[in-house]
């Protein structure tokens, strides 16, 4: 008996969904990054996504992360997706690749400190808070390019791109959110500012990665789709 996700088959059906999606879009699938959110799910079942084929692990929480960190023994690529504390910046950066979720001048501040020290550029992007809900954290729209340049003058910033969580209401009508952040992104891009690039652009999860990937994201974060529902907290 396994009652568990039948985790071969939700990655296929989450595969079948991207490349159709990117296609309808004229875009290239391998162009797509998926990011498996595995907040809640234990170990053996992230070991198992990880033999078949996944690559980039997120996760919320800096405690969790470095307890899976450490019995993973597998190399991938560890993406924090949650709000970030200024007080665990220095255990995020020991784990993390990219830190999805730069959203105030004094967590920029925190990470060019620390990875100052280091030696190693903290590679970041940052968060919209396009539908303006005031539980989301994330810069506003109107305000990110100045908060791109601010940051930009943080030498041990690596400004790698944006990051946004849409509003969870039926996926079609996510589209205008993710269309405003593509814009936003293409505005920050050509804005020259120093150490950042509009690399990544991270948007898309269980409810509207489709959408996502059809206004141009190049990141899905999915945690259901792959590991089914989270236990309610
Ligand atoms: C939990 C989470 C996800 C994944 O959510 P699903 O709806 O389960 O795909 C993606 N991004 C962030 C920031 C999250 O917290």
């Amino acid at each position: 008996m396994n009652d568990g996700p039948d985790i071969r088959a939700n990655l296929d059906s989450v595969r079948l969904r991207v490349d159709r999606a990117a296609r309808r879009s004229g875009r290239d699938p391998s162009e797509i990054t998926l990011v498996a959110v595995t907040k809640t799910v234990p170990v053996h079942l992230i070991e198992e996504a990880i033999r078949l084929g996944v690559t980039d692990i997120g996760e919320n929480r800096v405690q969790e992360a470095r307890a899976k960190f450490g019995a993973i023994q597998e190399t991938v690529r560890w993406h924090m997706v949650g709000r970030l504390q200024s007080n665990k910046v220095g255990h995020a950066l020991k784990i993390f690749e990219l830190i999805h979720s730069l959203d105030r001048l004094s967590l920029a501040s925190e990470l060019d400190r620390i990875a100052g020290a280091s030696g190693r550029p903290a590679r970041v992007l940052v968060q919209v808070n396009v539908s303006g809900e005031a539980t989301k954290s994330g810069v506003s729209p109107g305000e990110t390019l100045a908060f791109l340049k601010e940051v930009s003058a943080f030498e041990h910033l690596s400004v790698e791109g944006l990051m946004t969580i849409a509003p969870l209401v039926p996926a079609e009508d996510t589209r205008s959110c993710f269309r405003a952040l593509r814009r936003i992104f293409e505005e920050a891009a050509s804005a020259g500012f120093p150490r950042v690039r509009m690399s990544y652009l991270s948007m898309g999860m269980t409810n509207d990665f489709e959408v996502a990937v059809e206004e141009g994201s190049n990141m899905i974060r999915l945690g259901t789709a792959i590991f089914g529902p989270r236990p309610v907290p």
